[in-house]
């Protein structure tokens, strides 16, 4: 008779659109029967009544091993996979930066490599493009066809940032090839000449981060690169979107029916600009590109979720230490590594301070977590809901288990967190990835190197 790898009995599933009891059975890595009372015999069964099933996270923003700014951020694909796992992320999406004259062949073997022996739970990669020549160019489809089906594009940051033509170019080759392209929208010379201003003025400190990069300057961007996609006939996705005045932007195109989507990430919902002003250069701990903003944007970022204009919340987590690292810019806050950690905390900020707050539903909970982003980086539906066939990426969710984030108690390496103090209600239990128990009770039972490529394919437009 056949017996099953793990049965799951009594929890309640949800997912984008539904929530209701049922046990779950797994075999070789996916889920294989839904039902009540699944009767079959297995090799494991865990209890989870009193408990919610939610489809594994995914966070489609991570940047793990990624040399920035003369240093490098402090997790590797082993470490920030972990500490994925125990905040109940089961993939993650993380951007292969292309290297001057480097052909984006080239770039996915040294991400692969950095991958490799270490990712816990499954990965897929976006390729960060920072130098587009015809090459480069004539090499997108092929890459797209082999599953890196996105591009991120920067529109600011010495080094990284490409021009207009150049964006209309890749948008082109991803309208033609079923591809995405993604962009970080700053406006590069309103912030390099605001930046300059200050450091000649002698205000260096964190705060003048945010003073530095007006939210105006990342509105006209976003404004900008949804016109370049629309001029392309493209489809586009914002990533880390923080503030009123770009997600008008957003809202504008989508009511007018444009292809176009966006992410934002908890740091913009629950910090603001005046975390900068914390003493002792602890505000350099927020340093992030686009800043935190003022406090109102965060209700309104809220909304927006719950009304489904901003169809994503993924991390952007880069972390940086804050001894040694964060600490070069003492002198000038244009020295601080650009980023924080967030990818452990983030699906318990979501439910703790979103769901258990009401301010998004749970169902919007599993909707901008994993459905979404899996639809969007084309993983759906064998990532991103827990239906027949799927991928066994299974958080077991306990709503009633209260704590407060603490650094010590994470997971990431770094030596902070920007969310120390909050209290959260519910969080995850039990982590299982691909099949695989990874975490249970706040025990690592995974195995670097478990987590496996994903080839993803076309965006599904939302
Ligand atoms: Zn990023």
């Amino acid at each position: 008779m056949l017996e099953f790898d793990l049965i799951l009995k009594g929890g309640q599933i949800v997912t984008a659109s539904d929530i209701y009891t049922a046990d779950v059975a797994i075999h070789d890595g996916r889920v294989v029967l839904l039902g009540r009372d699944i009767s079959f015999p297995a090799k494991k069964f865990i209890d989870v009544s009193g408990k919610y099933l939610l489809p594994g996270g995914i966070d489609v923003h991570t940047h793990l091993d990624m040399p920035f700014g003369g240093t490098v951020a402090s997790d590797d694909f082993a470490s920030g996979t972990i500490a994925a796992a125990f905040g109940g992320t089961t993939a993650v999406v993380d951007f292969a930066i292309q290297g001057k004259g480097q052909s984006l062949k080239q770039t996915t073997e040294v991400w692969q490599e950095k991958a490799a022996g270490k990712a816990v739970i499954d990965y897929g990669l976006h390729i960060a493009i920072t130098d587009l020549n015809d090459a480069v160019l004539a090499e997108m489809p092929e890459i797209i066809e082999q599953g890196y089906s996105s591009f991120k594009l920067f529109m600011t940051y010495d080094g990284l940032r490409v021009n207009d033509d150049t964006m209309v170019k890749a948008l082109h080759v991803t309208r033609e090839h079923g591809g995405l392209v993604c962009v970080h929208a700053e406006n590069y010379y309103i912030i390099d000449y605001l930046v300059k201003k200050f450091q000649a003025e002698q205000k260096t400190e964190p705060i003048y981060h945010a003073l530095s990069r007006p939210a105006l300057a990342e509105a006209e961007a976003t404004g900008r690169a949804i016109k370049l996609a629309q001029i392309a006939q493209a489809p586009l996705y914002i990533v880390h979107l923080s503030c009123k005045e770009s997600l008008q932007e957003v809202k504008r195109a989508r009511e007018d029916g444009l292809p176009v989507m966006a992410e934002t990430c908890p740091q913009y919902l629950l910090l603001s600009e005046d975390n900068y002003r914390e003493p002792d250069f602890h505000g350099a701990k927020y340093v992030m590109s686009p800043p935190l903003r003022t406090r109102d944007n965060n209700e309104i970022l809220w909304r927006a979720l719950a009304q489904g204009d901003l169809q994503v919340v993924a991390t952007d987590h880069c972390p940086f230490f804050f001894k040694g690292q964060k600490e070069m810019g003492r002198d000038f806050f244009g020295k601080i590594p650009n980023g924080a950690p967030g990818i452990e905390a983030r699906m318990p900020l979501l439910y703790g301070v979103g769901t258990a707050e009401g301010k998004i539903s749970l169902q919007k909970l599993v909707e901008v977590s994993a459905a979404n982003p899996a639809k969007i980086f084309g993983m759906y539906p064998r990532k991103g809901t827990i239906a027949i066939g799927s991928d066994a990426d299974i958080v077991v969710f306990d709503p009633d288990k209260e704590l407060i984030l603490r650094q010590k108690i994470l997971h990431e390496n770094v030596d902070y967190t920007p969310y120390e103090g909050i209290r959260v209600k519910g969080y995850p239990v039990i982590t299982i990835a691909g099949g695989r128990v990874v975490v249970e009770n706040g025990r690592f039972l995974g195995e670097k190197g478990a987590g496996k490529f994903v080839k993803r394919s076309a965006p599904l437009i939302i």
